[in-house]
C-alpha cells in the first residue's frame, strides 16, 4: 500500500485527521528547501520505547534549523500515543515530521508557520529475519558524512538524508543491504540509518559521534554493553581496521541490534557479544512494554 493511500488517522498540527487528508502544499518551503526534521521511533506492545528522548530530540534538531515547533515534548508525547491508540497499533513505527509551511517562498523564510505532524504504521522488522540472525552485506557508500562546519550534522534533519538515500540505492543496486558511510576525514561513520560497533579483542569500538547522530539506540547498547561489563571505547576508525575485527553490528530503532557479516572484502562471524547484545536489546524493549503494562494494571 502506497504511504497515502490507507485507512487511519494521522495527527496533524493538533488535530486527529483521517490518513488520506493528511496533504500540505506544493509550494511548502520543508519540501523545496529541505527545511524539515523529523524523528523514528518503534512502539512495543503500544508502548514507544523512550518517547521523550525522540521527542526532545526532534525539538534539538529544530532548532539547530533555526525554527521552534509550537508543542511542548510532553504534548509530542501524549499525541504519539493518542496515534498509536487510535491506528489500534501495538507493535510499529512512529513517525513525527515538522516542517516551514507555504507563507514564504525563497530561502528566506523567517516567518513560515512551523507545521507538525504525526504518523504510525505497523512496520515488524527492517531486514529480513535470516538477515537479522546471520548479518546483512555492507559496501562503502560513494558519499561522505559531511564535517560539521559543512552542515548541520547533529540534526535529524530530512536535508542530511539525501546522501542516506543515494548511499542505500546504489548499495542495493549492487546487491547489499546497506551502505557503510565514512565521514569527510575517512573515518568510518556509521550505516544509512544506524550507527555501528566493531568487536575487537573481546571490547566494542565505536566512532565518536562527532559528525553524525549519536542515537538513542547507540547510548542504549553501551549501557547494556557495561551492564554486562564489556569495555566500549569511542574513537577514531579507519576501515582497514576492519581485517582486524572479529564481529560488527550495526544499530537503531528501526533495525534494533542487527549483525554485520560482510563490508565489501572483509567477512565477520556474528558472536557472543553481538548476539548477546541484540538479545539483551530485545529483552529491555519488551521489557519496557511489560513494566508498563504491568503499571496500567496496577494503577486500574
Ligand atoms: N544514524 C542515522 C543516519 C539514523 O537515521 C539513525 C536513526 N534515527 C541512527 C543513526 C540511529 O539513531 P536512533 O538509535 O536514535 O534511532
Amino acid at each position: 500500500l502506497p504511504f497515502d493511500d490507507r485507512d487511519g488517522v494521522i495527527w496533524y498540527d493538533g488535530a486527529l485527521v483521517p490518513w488520506r487528508d493528511a496533504n500540505l502544499h506544493v509550494l511548502s518551503h520543508g519540501l523545496h528547501y529541505a527545511s524539515c526534521v523529523f524523528e523514528g521511533e518503534r512502539a512495543y506492545g503500544g508502548n514507544i520505547f523512550k518517547p521523550s528522548e525522540h521527542h526532545q530530540r526532534l525539538h534539538d534538531s529544530a532548532e539547530i534549523m533555526g525554527f521552534e515547533i509550537p508543542y511542548s515534548v510532553a504534548e509530542i508525547d501524549a499525541a504519539a500515543a493518542e496515534v498509536l491508540q487510535a491506528n489500534g497499533i501495538s507493535d510499529g513505527y512512529v513517525r513525527p515530521v515538522a516542517w516551514r509551511g507555504s507563507e514564504m517562498m525563497g530561502v528566506s523564510a523567517q516567518k513560515s508557520r512551523i507545521h507538525l505532524a504525526i504518523a504510525a504504521w505497523e512496520w515488524p522488522a527492517y531486514f529480513s529475519p535470516e538477515a537479522r540472525l546471520e548479518g546483512i552485506r555492507m559496501t562503502e557508500g560513494r558519499y561522505r558524512r559531511p564535517d560539521p562546519r559543512t552542515a548541520p550534522v547533529h540534526s535529524k534533519a530530512a536535508g542530511l538524508y539525501m546522501i542516506c538515500t543515494l548511499s542505500k540505492h546504489e548499495a542495493e543496486q549492487k546487491g547489499y543491504n546497506d551502505a557503510l558511510m565514512l565521514d569527510w576525514r575517512g573515518q568510518v561513520a556509521e550505516a544509512t540509518g544506524a550507527n555501528i560497533f566493531l568487536v575487537q579483542d573481546g571490547k566494542l569500538h565505536t566512532p565518536s559521534p562527532d559528525c553524525f547522530l549519536n542515537g538513542i539506540t547507540r547510548r542504549t547498547v553501551i549501557e547494556l554493553a557495561q551492564k554486562r561489563g564489556y569495555e566500549v571505547i569511542e574513537r577514531a576508525i579507519f576501515p582497514e581496521e576492519f581485517a582486524k575485527t572479529d564481529e560488527v553490528f550495526i544499530c537503531g530503532t528501526a533495525v534494533e541490534v542487527t549483525p554485520v557479516r560482510e563490508i565489501d572484502q572483509y567477512s565477520f562471524t556474528p558472536g557472543d557479544i553481538t548476539l548477546n547484545l541484540l538479545r539483551d536489546y530485545d529483552e529491555l524493549v519488551k521489557r519496557s512494554h511489560d513494566m508498563a503494562a504491568h503499571a496500567s494494571t496496577s494503577a486500574a
